[in-house]
């Protein structure tokens, strides 16, 4: 089977994770977090690509798509490898802009298949509140105003875009993100029972 792929969307710590969680354990996905992924390898001493990453993160930026897709393609292999049912995804956090969007279709295009793409559409305010609120004990190194701030414009510019490419194909749902975890998951349920 080939691996089937939800790409879900939304600007810094609008409650991706928080979603993607919620729809791995009631519809069986896969989470795959390329965010996390990357934390990972610029924490390991053995890669070569641990330096550059961090720089990236840090600065709130996007990483080269290359990295980011080996990585991604090494756990979609990984996941599949181990239970070859297993072949839905949700992919938190990717596709970022339209270069993400290109390297995903020249290497894993023709491998995977995209089923459609979740866009949490919320305010920059409360984005940036959010992240401020969670870097009280994330400890993460791009949770301060400066790289969130960055990574908001980042998000504007070059993410938002993303799901108007996948809307020409009918394959976008938007859901307001301001609303509490509960309310924006009724609607995911909604949405993603009328799919199948
Ligand atoms: N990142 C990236 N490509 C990806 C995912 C993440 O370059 O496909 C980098 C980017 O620098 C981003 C950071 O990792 O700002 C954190 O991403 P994550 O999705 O974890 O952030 P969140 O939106 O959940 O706060
Ligand atoms: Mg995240």
């Amino acid at each position: 089977m080939k691996p089937l792929v939800l790409f879900v969307l939304s600007g810094p710590e609008a409650g991706k994770g928080t979603q993607c969680g919620r729809t791995v354990e009631k519809y069986g996905y896969t989470h795959l977090s390329p965010g996390e992924f990357l934390r990972d390898e610029r924490n390991n001493p053995e890669s070569q690509y641990g330096e550059v990453t961090g720089k990236y993160i840090k600065e709130g930026k996007v990483v080269p798509v290359e990295i980011t897709i080996s990585l991604l393609e090494r756990e979609l292999d990984q996941t599949m490898a181990a239970n070859a049912q297993k072949n839905k995804f949700s992919i938190d956090g990717f596709p970022r802009n339209q270069d993400n969007l290109q390297g995903w279709n020249k290497t894993l295009g023709g491998k995977a298949d995209v089923s459609f793409v979740v866009f949490f559409d919320c305010s920059n305010e409360i984005c940036i509140e959010q992240c401020l609120e969670r870097g009280k004990s994330s400890g993460r190194s791009d949770d301060n105003r400066e790289s969130l701030e960055k990574r908001v414009q980042a998000c504007l510019q070059a993410t938002k875009p993303i799901p108007d490419l996948h809307e020409k194909m009918g394959k976008v749902k938007k859901m307001d993100a301001s609303r509490s975890a509960e309310e924006v998951f009724d609607e995911v349920v909604k949405s993603f029972d009328k799919e199948g």
